[in-house]
């Protein structure tokens, strides 16, 4: 496929394309365009001149294009979702519901947008009023990673549109067909050319001239903590504004008290989910010693029943994305079982006709880990938790903030005491007490430490595309 920009399909000026292949087979599924400088100079002029009436638009404008593109990716859920199946493996109805959760968050942001609001502070100053504005921040390059191609997409776009901004987005090397019909789809329902455009290419090719361009007025990244760090500082360099979405090695807490009728059935699914590819979920276990056995038994036996395959198959799990990603997981269990971990269930690779072809590996538990094995310090991104018991909440408490991340957290306790207590000393920007559950809409997503810079959803997602201006009026 081609770059789109500008409302068309457009050739990279090197003529050159890189294939796009499926995880579970190795076929070959389409191509991309590998875009060079010249292609980074075009769409980005486009962007900026298409910012010039865009930000200008009324909101209410661009609230019912925004409404209507959320109501096209319904009729094409099914279309999107299997475009999604092909590029990344994942199981047909996660790739759904990714469909449908983003259109919501689309219809979500339109209409947060509508109740942006200015301010006017009182000062009671005779003829003077100073007005508290608020205006899009300008040209927004969008950079996404594979795991989940349309949401972490939609929570830039759809905050940024609705802002006034227009958007360059650069999505992922493994999954940019999705992210190229979703702009296919947004002409369709009539936003003006150039507002929102998709520029595909290598990262490190292409990345460091997106963000230092002129009129690249923020940078929003989902991505590794690696590649975060790399673009904020060089924004930096540059006065550019970011919003950076990093890596996660999240954990939860399970203490004596804890409902285990519910904690093993949220914990097995949040730590296998989408094959482990996803930055918030369970990466490492604390279990209070008194119910490690038990705990650990009730785990093993509910992973069991998940199963592992091809999207179309009815599957629970899908292959990893690619090899890089997949030898994340064998080589952080060959580090714990070498360190004396204990190997519950899983942690060899899939092997048969239905798995020879992909990068399918098993929903893995490693028990009796510790800090000083890779699974309970680097982030996995694959289908193995770590699992460790503990004496004291206070031990808990200061083993999961033993992370320079600090993305998410769980804690599950039948005393409301203590779980509020844990939820505010974890050093996370989300923690759910007694359940797990994807992140609302509603209410700012986003990491501490090496885990981000910003928030995104929310009315706080919103507020990340403008800028405030003071404008003081005399009279
Ligand atoms: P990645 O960092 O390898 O790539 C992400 C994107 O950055 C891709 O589009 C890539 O082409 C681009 N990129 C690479 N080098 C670049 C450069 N020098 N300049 C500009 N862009 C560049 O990440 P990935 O492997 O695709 O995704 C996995 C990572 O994403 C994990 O670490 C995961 O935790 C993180 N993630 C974070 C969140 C969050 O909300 N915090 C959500 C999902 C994924």
């Amino acid at each position: 496929m081609e770059n789109f920009i500008n409302g068309i399909w457009s050739k990279p000026h090197s003529g050159r394309y890189a294939e796009v292949l499926n995880p579970c087979t190795g076929d070959v599924v389409d191509t991309f365009a590998c875009s060079d400088l010249t292609d980074v100079t075009k769409v980005m002029q486009v962007a900026q001149e298409a910012y010039r009436d865009w930000r200008k638009t009324p909101v209410a404008v661009r609230a019912r294009l925004q409404h209507a593109a959320a109501r096209l990716m319904r009729e094409h859920a099914d279309e999107l979702a299997q475009t999604l199946a092909r590029e990344l493996g994942r199981p047909m109805a996660g790739c759904q519901t990714e469909i449908s959760r983003s259109a919501d968050l689309l219809d979500f942001y339109a209409e947060e947008g509508l109740r942006l609001k200015g301010e006017i502070p009182l000062h009671n100053l005779d003829g003077e009023k100073a007005l508290i504005v608020r205006e899009p921040i300008g040209v927004v390059v969008a950079i996404t990673p594979f795991n989940y191609p349309i949401t972490l997409l939609t929570m830039k776009l759809g905050a940024a549109l609705i802002a006034g901004c227009t958007v360059v987005a650069k999505p992922s090397e493994d999954t940019p067909l999705s992210t190229l019909r979703l702009a296919e789809l947004f002409m369709q329902a009539g936003y003006p050319a150039g507002v929102f455009n998709v520029i595909t290419g290598y990262g490190h090719e292409i990345g460091n001239a997106l963000i230092e361009h002129p009129a690249t007025a923020k940078i929003a990244f989902t991505g590794g903590t690696g590649t975060g760090k790399r673009i904020g500082a060089l924004a930096a360099m540059h006065n550019k504004r970011v919003t950076l979405e990093l890596g996660g090695q999240s954990p939860a807490i399970v203490c004596a008290d804890a409902n285990l009728a519910v904690a093993v059935p949220a914990i097995v699914r949040h730590a296998f989910a989408n094959s482990g590819q996803f930055c918030y979920r369970v990466n490492r276990l604390y279990v209070h010693e008194s119910i490690y056995d038990g705990f650990l038994d009730q785990m093993v036996t509910l992973t069991g029943n998940l199963r592992v395959g091809h999207p179309q198959s009815g599957a629970d799990m899908g292959p990893m994305v690619n090899q890089k990603i997949y030898q994340n997981s064998e080589i952080q269990v060959a580090d714990a079982l070498g360190k004396g971990a204990i190997l519950k269930t899983g942690g060899r690779r899939l092997t048969g006709p239905q798995y020879d072809n992909g990068w399918f590996f098993p929903p893995t538990i490693l028990a009796n880990t510790d800090h000083s094995m890779k699974i309970m310090t680097e982030e996995t991104f694959g289908p193995v938790v770590g699992v460790m018991p503990f004496g004291t909440v206070e031990e808990a408490v200061q083993r999961a903030n033993d992370s320079e991340y600090g993305l998410a957290g769980y804690v599950f306790s039948e005393n409301l005491s203590t779980g509020l207590r844990v939820a505010e000393s974890l050093e996370a920007g989300s923690v759910w007490i007694n359940n797990i559950h994807r992140s609302y809409h509603d209410v700012p997503f986003g990491g501490y430490k090496q885990s981000g810079i910003g928030r995104e959803k929310g009315r706080y997602g919103v507020e990340a595309y403008t800028e405030l201006k003071t404008i003081y009026l005399n009279y």
